[in-house]
């Protein structure tokens, strides 16, 4: 029988091991930068989030911010420059800070 492969990280055999799998969880998936509009205003995009949670903390987000936006083909955007309240306002949210990239 061949020797098992053995995670350095975890121990375990590699047919067993959830290390790629919990890295790639807690990799960075949700990106908030800020943009131009075509009338010169600035707004905060958040991408990243798919399906209910896209609506659900679009609207958290306009709630906490007391800002306008709209949640529409995979991003959130938001009226005016919220970068780093956006990122405050996603931990409060629960989403992990390792999570967020503020590009
Ligand atoms: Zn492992």
């Amino acid at each position: 029988m061949a020797e098992q492969e053995i995670c350095p990280r975890c121990g375990l055999p590699k047919e067993l091991c959830v290390c790629d799998i919990l890295d790639k969880e807690g990799a960075k998936r949700i990106k908030v930068t800020t943009q131009k509009t075509k009338f010169n205003k600035v707004m905060t995009v958040v991408s990243g989030l798919v399906g209910d949670e896209l609506e659900k903390t679009a609207k958290d987000l306009k709630r906490i911010l007391s800002c306008g936006g709209t949640a529409k083909n995979g991003i959130i955007e938001l009226q005016g420059d919220h970068k780093e309240a956006v990122k405050k306002a996603l931990i409060q949210l629960g989403y992990p800070e390792d999570s967020i990239e503020i590009a």
